[in-house]
């Protein structure tokens, strides 16, 4: 089974209050649109369409430049419907998926029963039942109750076959007629259409009162490594402290080892990428770059994704100079860019014990490891 999935990147936001397309709200150390995406990573999905205003085709064609997925961005319409038409065009699998932007919580289990199902049925919508009373109400303001057990909300992701979808929006559009969702277009031209159990957390991001939902969970924890050659004429710098010594670290930036290792820690238990990648040592503005500088820019991060530096603790590996001195300047240091007490922060300093590398006094090496704390809603777009 092989299929393409339709994911609509129009929406504005404005029901948000946000002022900018909701899909690029912070997420996960992401945008929500690529977590959305990202969920259909999968072996039977062929590729994945993305209809889009015009004007935001290149951010988010920036977004998924070499994402590792086959994601191919187009013109979005005036409405959902005309994005999905168009998207359709681009389509070339046996089967198509459409999938709502603002729904990142979906879950392999229920994209692989809506599959499953559709292979079988031909159709698949997923949804899921009610919990709270329903009632049907009248334009004269009156209502009567319906048996909750009769009704479905529906989601996203729907499956159908690709070219019935594609004849149905043909017909739709000689006819001029639109709907709320494809599932409605299908049953409307084509024929019923097959419900299969979506999830009661795959909600869709709507309103103010949604943003909770991307709150950050309560913990996290990370891990940072780094090495780097200690050699003649350069300057020591260790967690932004310079320690006098015959020798420096070498490297692109300060080769302020520690710190690196502390970036990485944090970096990685906010779920973004590593200093690598943020601060490529190919790019010269960060020649000779003061580490503490970037580290300032790593805890802005965690502050922006909604993150607070709970607990620090590394260790430097080194064989000379003794480092006991210069410790609790460190542990100062590396506090200051955080923002917290300096009781959060703890360096502890070992020799590798005359062996290898490090013990040849080559090189010096550091390890951290950073408990980070949620602190609040993050609200700012990412991109
Ligand atoms: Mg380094």
């Amino acid at each position: 089974m092989k299929v393409d999935v339709i994911i609509p990147c129009g929406g504005s936001g404005s029901r948000m209050g946000l002022g900018y397309n909701k899909l690029l709200l912070p997420m996960r150390g992401r945008t929500l649109i690529e977590n959305t995406v990202s969920a259909f990573f999968l072996p039977y999905v062929n590729k994945i369409v993305l209809p889009c205003a015009s004007a935001e085709k290149g951010l988010f064609r920036s977004l998924f430049e070499g994402f590792g997925l086959p994601v191919e961005i187009c013109d979005g319409g005036g409405t959902r419907g005309e994005s999905v038409a168009n998207a359709l065009r681009l389509c070339t699998s046996e089967y198509v998926a459409v999938h709502d932007g603002a729904r990142p919580f979906v879950t392999r289990k229920t994209i692989d029963l809506c599959a499953k199902t559709c292979k079988l049925m031909g159709t698949a919508v997923a949804s899921v039942a009610v919990s709270d009373s329903v009632r049907v109400t009248r334009p004269d303001g009156s209502s009567s109750p319906v048996d909750r057990n009769t009704v479905r909300l529906v989601q996203t992701p729907q499956f159908f076959r690709r070219e019935e979808l594609t004849k149905a929006y043909a017909l739709a559009e000689k006819d001029g007629s639109s709907a709320t969702d494809d599932a409605q277009l299908y049953e409307k031209y084509i024929g019923a259409v097959s419900l299969c159990d979506g999830d009661p957390h795959n909600r869709k991001m709507t309103d103010p009162s949604d943003l909770e939902l991307l709150a950050p969970s309560g913990f996290r924890v990370g891990a940072g490594w780094d090495i780097h050659r200690l050699v003649e004429g350069r300057r020591f710098v260790l967690g932004g402290v310079e320690i006098p010594f015959e020798k420096g670290l070498l490297g692109h930036s300060d080769a302020d080892v520690l710190t690196h290792a502390v970036m990485d820690a944090v970096l990685g238990a906010l779920g973004r990428r590593d200093i690598g990648c943020l601060f490529p040592d190919t790019d010269p503005a960060y020649e000779g770059a003061d580490s503490m500088a970037l580290l300032d820019e790593v805890a802005a991060l965690a502050k922006k994704d909604g993150f607070a530096l709970n607990n620090l603790s590394a260790t430097v590996i080194c064989e000379r100079p003794k480092l006991k001195n210069s410790i609790p300047k460190m542990c100062d240091r590396l506090a200051q860019a955080f923002g917290c007490d300096a009781s959060r922060i703890n360096v502890a300093a070992t020799t590798s014990e005359k062996t290898g590398d490090i013990g040849r006094g080559e090189a010096v090496a550091a390890i951290a490891y950073c408990s980070l704390s949620s602190e609040k809603v993050p609200a700012k777009a990412d991109a």
